[in-house]
């Protein structure tokens, strides 16, 4: 008897939240991906988007990109890669004999909440990126390190070995490095470097569906997939290299996707990609004390910091959809000012409802079938949010 309390008492004390108090937050997974050079003329900015089929597609419509992203740091591959885990510029070799000198989300994971090094994982196409795996930090450094893989072949067998991390560890953080399309750019191939910007797309999206069809990461998982820098534009040398200040060397694409980020949102705020740091720290419950970056709020349902005016009243309704794709059931966040007013409901693809959800708190949810009780078929729908007069449809995709 005894002995079954005691169980009992350590099954309850492992099963607390061991997060800090993070009201509505529903993400405990952050995987950030990156095309290592991708420029953004040939891959979100491209009219048409002929290489980013999928990120153009299916994850801007369930996800939030903003009108603007920068690398405001040097525009070189460490340099980039450092801002985007540090949330500070660093300005360091690019050869992968100097560290970030100011700790990453991964090393203020595992020291503020004791994440252990299994839960933070970089898998990394160029061996020199080993260097990323820890900053040099006097507080920070080797002992709250990732676990790092640096060093594949190819874009294909770093995507195999960064999936089957993801879904064997289910990491707190971790970030998958693509670096075909920058290796293609300097060979002078732009044949070979469109090529691996469109294979990059398809990666992305099959993490995605790896993602959303895991039991523990579905829902519970926010993907970022942005660029270290871009290249010259054509004024300035064009896409063979890069490394200096100019708009095609700075510019890259953001794309971020979860339960806590606005479903089918284009902000018009712009962001550079220490943001991306800056964002998974407060997604996680952390914050990194040597940042110098900003929050991407704008896309956020559950901002950092509160609004000096209370906002929403005019505007259309933001939606978050978690899993999307979805086996079945979703759960449909409301931002907190149209909430209590919403009416939520599911159509089908010619706008026809199919479905109302039902509100579970401050929450909605929908069990994946018709007003007659049967399962939908897989395929393409939308949720509708109406609240104040104004609504928001962001698309649903029903996989089995
Ligand atoms: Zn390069
Ligand atoms: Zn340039």
């Amino acid at each position: 008897m005894r002995r079954c309390v005691l169980l009992l008492i350590a099954i309850l004390s492992s099963a607390l939240p061991a997060w800090p108090a993070r009201a509505a937050i529903q993400t405990r997974h952050v995987l950030v991906v990156v095309i290592d050079g991708g420029r953004y003329s040939e891959t979100l900015g491209e009219p048409g988007t002929p290489h980013h089929p999928h990120m153009a597609g299916e994850l801007s419509l369930i996800g939030a990109r903003p009108a603007g992203m920068f690398n405001l740091g040097p525009t070189i591959t460490v340099p980039g890669m450092s801002g985007i885990l540090t949330g500070a510029i660093q300005d360091i070799r690019n050869d992968g004999t100097e560290r970030p000198h100011t700790p990453t989300v991964g090393e203020v994971l595992r020291k503020q909440r004791g994440v252990p090094d299994s839960l933070v994982r970089i898998v990394a196409r160029k061996p020199k990126l080993e260097v990323v795996g820890h900053s040099d930090h006097p507080q920070y450094g080797a002992a709250y390190g990732a676990a790092i893989r640096a060093g594949f072949n190819s874009d294909l067998e770093t995507y195999v070995a960064g999936r089957q991390e993801l879904l064997q560890y289910k990491p707190t953080f971790m970030l998958i490095h693509f670096g075909d399309t920058d290796y293609e750019g300097h060979a002078n191939d732009w044949p070979g470097y469109l090529e691996s910007i469109t294979r990059a797309d398809s990666l992305i999206w099959q993490l995605w569906l790896a993602v959303e069809s895991d039991p523990e990461l579905a829902g519970r998982t926010t993907m970022f997939v942005t660029n270290d820098h871009g290249r010259h534009d054509t004024l300035h040398g064009g896409f063979q290299n890069h490394g200096d200040g100019c708009p095609g060397c700075r510019r890259i694409e953001l794309m971020v996707v979860g339960p806590d980020s606005k479903a089918g949102y284009m902000s018009p705020a712009s962001f550079d990609q220490r943001g991306v740091a800056m964002t998974a720290a407060h997604l996680l419950g952390v914050t990194i004390p040597t940042a110098t970056g900003e929050p991407m709020d704008d896309i956020l349902l559950e901002i950092t910091r509160p609004l000096d005016v209370p906002g929403g009243g005019r505007a259309a309704p933001a939606l978050a959809l978690a899993p999307n794709p979805t086996q079945g059931p979703v759960r449909i966040r409301v931002d907190a000012a149209h909430a209590g007013d919403a009416q939520v409901e599911v159509l089908d693809t010619t706008g026809r409802r199919i479905a109302r959800a039902v509100r579970a708190g401050n929450e909605f949810m929908w069990d994946g079938r018709d007003a007659s009780g049967r399962t939908v078929a897989p395929g393409a729908y939308h949720v509708r949010v109406r609240a104040h007069g104004q609504q928001t449809i962001a698309p649903l995709v029903v996989i089995h």
